[in-house]
């Protein structure tokens, strides 16, 4: 007994040891996910982005139009109505199988540090304003960061408060569409422009700001399938916007939130976190959605994970290297972009 005891206190001190060893970096639990979900590769986004995967992602969203969203009158709790009309449950509340005690301990994953002022990450919302922006706002503010806020505009007023709210917090508000309809932004250069102007002009109006943004997001990223929008037309329109100094941003980073349902917390965050280290200027894509439920409690810890990691949060003007799917190509149909410099360390 004694001599078990004594090896348990070694083991104590061993562990004192390493973790004194480790200070330098940043340890962090990582999520225990299910077998189903781990499964799924959460990284790719670093890469090259998968555009079928991105398009698809905002299809799905698409399906549901956010008008419908936004315009409704329903309380917060009425759920989107979609697959599981069965269950006397909602969604999000179905007990997740608490795998902890049975399947294998949570991995401790360290993230180095990087002096400050190398890396910034960009934290970016599509498709707001809607119910949930104040809560988004408020957990920016709890740890006094900026980001960026790609906004669907002409919802009623109730909603363009939140944008104003977010605009006198330092927060960026950028165009992301008015209709987003694929079918018709997507029909020509003028439409999409048209579609442009309508936001731009929204947000101006909203914000009280007398300069117009030309900070901007394609809906369905630049990579949309082609089934959407024609090639030739992407490139117009890309050319367009770079002659007007139009500034348009992907994402090298996905919360995979557009699809229902909508992820847990443990699967933003893996989604997020591990692919977001590896960047020097992360562009993460998140979705302002009502029934994204789980995204504030996701960037609770990621967003001290960051900081204490050493990265600067900015908002998206700020960026050096837009993380582009899709630019310009004089050949007629769009080039791959870029935005994929990794993350740095200094000396
Ligand atoms: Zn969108």
């Amino acid at each position: 007994m004694f001599v078990l005891k004594r090896f348990h206190f070694l083991k104590l001190i061993c562990c004192i040891t390493a973790c004194l060893m480790l200070s330098s970096c940043v340890s962090y639990q990582t999520p225990t996910l299910s077998s189903a979900e781990s499964s799924e590769s959460s990284i790719t986004s670093t890469s090259e982005p998968t555009f079928e995967q991105t398009s698809s992602e905002e299809i799905s969203e698409e399906s549901k139009p956010e008008s419908s969203e936004e315009t409704s009158s329903k309380p917060e709790s009425s759920k989107p109505a979609s697959s599981k009309p069965s269950s006397s449950k909602p969604t999000e509340s179905k007990p997740k199988p608490s795998e902890p005690e049975s399947s294998t301990p949570p991995k401790p994953v360290t993230y180095p540090k990087s002096p400050k002022g190398l890396n910034t990450v960009y934290l970016t919302f599509d498709d707001g304003p809607t119910p949930m922006t104040p809560q988004v706002l408020d957990v920016l503010n709890e740890f006094g960061v900026k980001a960026t806020f790609y906004v669907v505009s002409g919802p009623g007023a109730k909603y363009a408060d939140y944008t104003k709210r977010a605009f006198d917090e330092g927060h960026e508000i950028a165009i992301h569409s008015a209709c987003h309809d694929y079918k018709k932004i997507y029909q020509s250069k003028d439409a999409f422009f048209e579609d442009f102007t309508k936001t731009q002009n929204w947000i101006m109006e909203v914000t009280g700001s007398g300069t117009p943004t030309l900070q901007f997001r394609f809906p369905g990223g630049s990579s949309i399938s082609k089934k959407w929008a024609a090639p030739s037309v992407m490139n117009e329109i890309l050319h367009t916007a770079q002659s007007m100094g139009a500034v348009h941003n992907d994402w090298n980073v996905s919360a995979g939130d557009a699809t229902y349902p909508r992820p847990s917390k443990d699967r933003l965050i893996q989604n997020i976190l591990p692919a977001a280290m590896k960047l020097n200027e992360p562009v993460i894509l998140m979705h302002d959605s009502k029934d994204n439920k789980n995204l504030c409690a996701a960037l609770r810890e990621i967003i001290p994970v960051m900081l204490e990691a050493g990265y600067t949060f900015d908002t998206i003007s700020n960026i050096k290297n837009p993380a582009q799917h899709r630019i310009y190509s004089e050949s007629g149909t769009p080039a791959s972009g870029g935005g994929y410099v990794k993350r740095q360390f200094g000396a």
